[in-house]
């Protein structure tokens, strides 16, 4: 039924007409769909079947006082979301870090995985096949970097079971998240050890990368950004704003994070870090099924002489300035409120989303401390 429609137009009348006849197979009125305040075009390389767009309500937090290499001042900060509460939250977590003095931020990792896996002959063969990748990584390179002109093939980590070789290839890939990237560069080095070892690429993602899913080797070695985040709340600071001390804080995350996500087998141990993922990935143009892997990080809360210390560790922050969703108008005009659209702006983005996840981690916090989270979420999200 839909074989008559044009798939590939680009147009804005392409998109009338194949919105139209959307609208004459399903019987549905799309009118606020319809709305696309941008030329369809630019959409080109985002997605298929275009019919119009979703609008998604978009608020701030800030500012938000961060401390970090590249990111370094009071940023406001879009967030994208439909939770109602969300923004509330993590704007009383940004005032309070803000009033604090800031969070201290860095990016300690910088690496973008693709996992290719080979089928060999057997456990000897795979053996000499990964053997020959370290002695001719050089050229393995060199096949990769052909491909991209800012995309850097770093290391690649064996790993076999059986018939089956996997690599983990790390890449450099600049300000971009890197995933087109990293797959074109991978296929590009799988050809060259396909002809030169015997072994066969069976899939370019082997998930051993591991793009999209959860998984304890993300989370321990990072994909992408590996991002750190810290702040100390005075106490007097944390009872006049929060309505809690620091003891309760802490236990709070201890009983919660440490001992309840241990207890469900939960990768990671956090409040709920998805959450500002989520509501910054879709601001700005990142790839939001990413957040799957953006969740897995660590909150710890402790009393340090008498005040609150807090930090995040976030181990798979995949993000970028450039490329894939950052190029539609409205997202570029979200990471232009930062000051992060184009070159040389990946690790100040990662850094401001450090700070805004650690926000919203002492928010929540607090108001579960305080016992808070119902009425709050009772009174602005209902
Ligand atoms: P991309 O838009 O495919 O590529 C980034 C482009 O920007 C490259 O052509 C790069 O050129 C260029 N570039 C210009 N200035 C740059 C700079 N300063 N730093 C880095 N690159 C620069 O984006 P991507 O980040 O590789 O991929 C993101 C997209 O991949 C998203 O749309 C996401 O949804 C999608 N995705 C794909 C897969 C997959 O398996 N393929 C998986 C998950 C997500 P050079 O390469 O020549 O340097």
């Amino acid at each position: 039924m839909t074989q008559g429609l044009k798939n590939r137009g680009r147009t804005r009348k392409d998109m009338d007409e194949r919105r139209q006849a959307v609208e004459e197979l399903t019987g549905a009125k799309l009118i606020i769909i319809a709305n696309c305040p941008f030329d369809p075009q630019l959409a080109e390389k985002n997605v298929e079947n275009m019919i119009g767009t979703i609008p998604v309500p978009l608020g701030f937090v800030g500012p938000l006082l961060v401390k970090g290499d590249d990111a370094d001042g009071e940023f406001i900060v879009p967030l994208a979301t439909t939770e109602g509460a969300l923004i509330a939250s993590v704007n009383r977590g940004s005032s309070v870090i803000t009033a604090a003095g800031g969070a201290t931020v860095m990016v300690v990792k910088d690496e973008m995985t693709r996992g290719p896996v080979f089928r060999a002959r057997d456990i000897r063969h795979a053996a000499e096949a990964a053997r020959w990748i370290e002695d001719n990584l050089d050229a393995v390179k060199a096949a990769a970097e052909a491909t991209t002109r800012r995309g850097r093939l770093v290391r690649a980590t064996p790993y076999i079971v059986g018939r089956s070789l996997f690599l983990r290839f790390a890449f450099s890939t600049g300000d971009a998240m890197g995933m087109n990237m990293a797959t074109i560069a991978s296929e590009a080095a799988a050809r060259l050890i396909e002809e030169s070892t015997g072994v066969t690429l069976v899939s370019v993602s082997g998930n051993m990368c591991v793009d999209k899913k959860p998984s304890a080797l993300n989370a321990i070695c990072g994909r992408g950004k590996t991002v750190l985040a810290d702040v100390t709340v005075p106490r007097a600071l944390l009872e006049e704003r929060m309505h809690t001390t620091p003891e309760a804080v802490a236990e709070t995350c201890y009983r919660k994070c440490s001992i309840g996500s241990a207890l469900s087998a939960s990768i990671g141990s956090n409040a709920h870090v998805a959450n500002m993922l989520a509501a910054v990935y879709i601001a700005t143009g990142q790839d939001p099924a990413q957040v799957v892997e953006g969740s897995m990080g660590t909150t710890t809360a402790e009393v340090v002489d008498g005040d609150l210390y807090m930090s995040v560790r976030l181990p798979s922050i995949e993000v970028g300035t450039v490329g894939g969703g950052t190029r539609l108008p409205a997202q570029a005009e979200a990471l232009s409120m930062m000051g992060c659209l184009g070159d040389g702006k990946a690790v100040k983005l990662a850094e401001i989303i450090g700070a805004v996840v650690l926000a919203g981690e002492l928010s929540t916090l607090c108001a579960q401390a305080a016992g808070h989270l119902g009425a709050a979420h009772g009174r602005l999200g209902r």
